[in-house]
């Protein structure tokens, strides 16, 4: 994998776009400073991952922004794929408690020898891999799990992902200017009352006040799907003055 990349393994998101797999759901797989993150694991992740001619053995640390299964689902196969079986632990996992711990884990307990180092993902909170700084941002407002934002940054290089919840004026605080990428879960078109979603008016007030250098838009509903993504992203690019691009099933950049 190139260094400084970003592959995404799927685009789609809410129930009906994952669920019937009009757009795949297997998470972004980031390439920073050389080392493999996979992010957001969803249903498919392990098939798309080899789809695209990458490879589990790679991955050295994993990320889940939230429980929710468009994002998790695939988080035991990919850990017992990429480790044999757990006998090659993988470097980190980073994720809120409730994927980890409590009640309801997403985690399997029988798994966690395969990861050398859990941390739980927390607004205001950062760690260190290898040379890459891993930073937890805001916590979103998303309906049934602790959501929170995440930034990489390596040797100057910021990538920051805002993932699912609805927009409130917190989220233009705690993400930083100026970011090479910033990938946007933008799942309406329109705001939507009682969803706890992201549509494209927050996203243009989140690029405003973070001025990145690229803004990707992704995690597609069935009304964004409709409304054409595409044109959406060239229209907010034109709005906005940065490059705007809608991401499509194995699109693949660099920064
Ligand atoms: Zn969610
Ligand atoms: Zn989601």
């Amino acid at each position: 994998m190139l260094k400084n990349s970003i592959v995404f393994l799927g685009t789609g998101g809410g129930r009906v776009v994952v669920f019937r797999q009009l757009r795949h759901s297997g998470g972004i797989w980031l390439n920073i400073g050389g080392e493999n993150i996979l992010i957001d694991p969803g249903p498919g992740s392990l098939i798309r991952i080899y789809e695209r001619g990458l490879d589990t053995k790679d991955i050295d640390v994993i990320v889940v922004s939230h429980r929710h299964l468009d994002h998790s689902n695939d988080l035991n196969a990919v850990i017992e794929a990429s480790t044999e079986s757990t006998k090659k632990p993988l470097g980190l996992l980073v994720a809120p408690e409730d994927v980890v711990d409590g009640e309801d884990p997403i985690l399997l307990k029988y798994l966690r020898k395969g990861l050398s180092q859990i941390q739980y993902l927390k607004p205001n909170w950062e760690t260190d891999y290898q040379g890459i700084k891993i930073k937890g941002t805001v916590k979103h407002l998303h309906k049934g799990a602790e959501t929170i934002g995440v930034e990489f940054h390596h040797d100057g290089k910021v990538v920051s992902y805002v993932p699912c919840g609805k927009f409130f004026e917190g989220m233009l605080e705690g993400y930083t200017e100026g970011a090479d990428i910033m990938i946007f879960n933008t799942t309406f078109p329109e705001p939507k009352e009682g969803y706890y979603h992201l549509s494209v008016p927050d996203v243009e007030k989140m690029i405003n006040r973070y001025k990145p250098k690229k803004a990707v838009l992704t995690h597609f509903s069935v009304a964004m799907l409709k409304s054409d993504p595409q044109k959406i992203a060239t229209k907010l690019s034109r709005k906005v003055g940065i490059p705007v691009v809608s991401a499509y099933d194995g699109m693949k950049i660099t920064f």
